[in-house]
């Protein structure tokens, strides 16, 4: 069962129009939420970053809060969710194609659910990934449907066999495809500054978090591709991801080429926010 527009349908049943501007100019804004044992996790700050979103790019959200969050745990109960995710977009509206905001089109949600289960194998293995330059716009705070680069990078990384790309201005590390980047060296946990380079992870704020209490000394800025190099760990933290070490970059390991201890200290402390 999906959510669309104003009411519960099938999927089969779901009829979108070509005019809708998140199909012609990517004109809307979106969220993935992950659900474990049947609850939704962090969604109090997904909803206040969709808030966030939504008004920056002046889209009237169509429901409350509490209305959309009603939607969604129906979504997860009536699917019979324990394990999956939740992909949720609120675009513009539907007009005939033109650049300005259309008068009175009225902003169009979808919402559904999958059962795409946690990435147990690569959250354990590690994986491989390469640099690429960061040629995203300047808010890439804002989680909006132009995903282009997005996915041109990823591309990127899986032609060169690795399943990830570390994206960098200028040789400045800012994040992943699809997730925060952080390093660790002589046991300082570095992630760039959650400003108007990088999407303010919820699975970011969570790790920063869990790193402050085990007394970890965080660091929140910005650290070039060069001293990455020289970094002892590295990983990505993501909704879909959660904690992935990083063990080789651009051909080279990450220290000892094994995802490192603080990683998976992390990773523990992770898991365990979730645990029933
Ligand atoms: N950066 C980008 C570009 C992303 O698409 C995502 C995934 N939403 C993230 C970071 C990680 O954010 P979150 O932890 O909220 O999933």
């Amino acid at each position: 069962m999906y959510f669309y527009k104003d009411g519960f349908l099938e999927k089969k049943d779901l009829h979108i129009s070509p005019d809708d501007r998140g199909y012609y100019f990517g004109d809307g804004v979106y969220e993935v939420f992950r659900v474990y044992n049947g609850r939704i996790y962090e969604q109090e700050a997904h909803m206040q970053r969709l808030q966030k979103s939504a008004s920056e790019v002046r889209i009237a959200l169509p429901y409350s809060s509490q209305e959309i969050e009603n939607i969604l745990s129906k979504l997860v109960h009536e699917n019979g969710i324990v394990e999956g995710t939740i992909y949720m977009q609120i675009t513009r509206g539907e007009a005939p194609r033109a650049h300005p905001f259309p008068k009175d089109a009225q902003p169009v949600m979808l919402a559904y659910c999958t059962d795409v289960k946690r990435p147990t194998a690569t959250i354990q293995s590690g994986i491989h990934a390469i640099s690429f330059e960061d040629i995203r716009w300047l808010r890439c705070d804002l989680k909006t449907l132009n995903l282009l680069p997005n996915v041109m990078a990823k591309q990127a990384a899986l032609d060169h066999g690795v399943q990830e790309v570390i994206l960098h201005r200028s040789g400045t590390v800012t994040e992943c495809s699809a997730s925060n980047f952080m390093m660790v060296k002589d046991h300082i946990l570095y992630t760039h500054p959650a400003n108007n380079l990088i999407l303010h992870g919820i699975t970011r704020a969570v790790v920063l978090r869990l790193a402050r209490a085990l007394q970890i000394d965080v660091k929140e800025e910005p650290f070039t591709l060069q001293q990455l190099q020289q970094a002892d760990e590295a990983f990505i933290t993501g909704t879909t991801v959660e904690v992935t070490p990083v063990i080789h970059i651009d051909g080279k390991p990450i220290g000892s080429g094994e995802p490192g201890p603080i990683t998976r200290k992390l990773q523990n402390e992770f898991e365990r926010t979730f645990a029933v």
